[in-house]
């Protein structure tokens, strides 16, 4: 079931979803040559619980972190660690915050020093597609319509989009219904309606759309060990189209 919110629940979505912005602030001018994973885990903790909240993901179904860094050839569910960042890599942050029972979502991928122009290239066209899929969103439009212009934008550009993980409704719950693949045929799927909280993660492989756990269980990674792009928000659809909550205002 998909839970439309009240004026209230927004606000306070609102709320979550400033605070994972104001984490990405605090977080990109980290992502230089010679930073641990660990180190900007400990900062996004460090940040989110000054502002009230508390990490979503630290501990969701045993996740060690309170944020997930996955680099390069890494898609989701990367575990900060020991790992160094270089010169070159991309890292992308997954950051939940959840204020008074109710969560913000997002993901930013940023470059490491200097990058490759098709890293670049990669990391651009992954965010274009989430403001593509933007253009559409207002309600009466099919769900499925979503993804289909996110798989449409990539794959016009040479990229593969994975199937097994998706976009979800995003509130009380992380993870709430609908699922939102990044991909599929327009025009199916229930109708958005203001109020629908939604997170639309476009998860971007270089290569195939193919992937691979690690035995630490959580750690997804490109099976060809290309590189992989990703972009998130979450939005509340409006009654005249939508507002992303993960952004700072201006
Ligand atoms: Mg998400």
């Amino acid at each position: 079931m998909i839970i439309v919110k009240s004026p209230r629940e927004i606000a306070l979505m609102r709320e979550a979803g400033h605070i994972v912005a104001s984490v990405f602030e605090a977080l990109r001018p980290m992502c230089v040559p010679g930073v641990t994973t660990k180190e900007l885990d400990t900062k996004a903790e460090e940040v989110i619980r000054s502002m009230g909240a508390t990490p979503s993901f630290k501990g969701y179904g045993g996740f060690p972190g309170s944020v997930c860094i996955s680099v390069n050839d890494t898609l989701i569910h990367g575990i900060p660690g020991k790992y160094v960042l270089k010169s070159g890599d991309i890292v992308s942050l997954d950051v939940g915050a959840n204020y008074k029972g109710y969560h913000g979502d997002a993901c930013r991928t940023y470059p490491v020093g200097l990058i490759s122009p098709q890293a670049e290239a990669l990391v651009r066209v992954t965010e274009e597609s989430f403001w593509e899929a933007m253009k559409i969103i207002r309600p009466g439009v099919n769900l499925s319509d979503i993804g289909h212009t996110i798989q449409s934008y990539c794959e016009a550009h040479g990229y593969s989009l994975p199937r097994d993980y998706t976009g979800h409704g995003v509130g009380a719950q992380l993870h709430e219904d609908p699922p939102i693949p990044n991909y599929g045929a327009p025009g199916h799927g229930p109708l958005l309606k203001a109020g629908m909280c939604l997170a639309i993660e476009p998860m971007v492989n270089q290569g195939r759309r193919d992937t691979r756990v690690l035995s630490d269980g959580w750690t997804v990674k490109t099976a060809d060990g290309k590189l992989s792009a990703h972009y998130e928000n979450t939005i509340v659809v409006t009654e005249t189209g939508y507002e992303v909550l993960t952004q700072l205002k201006e």
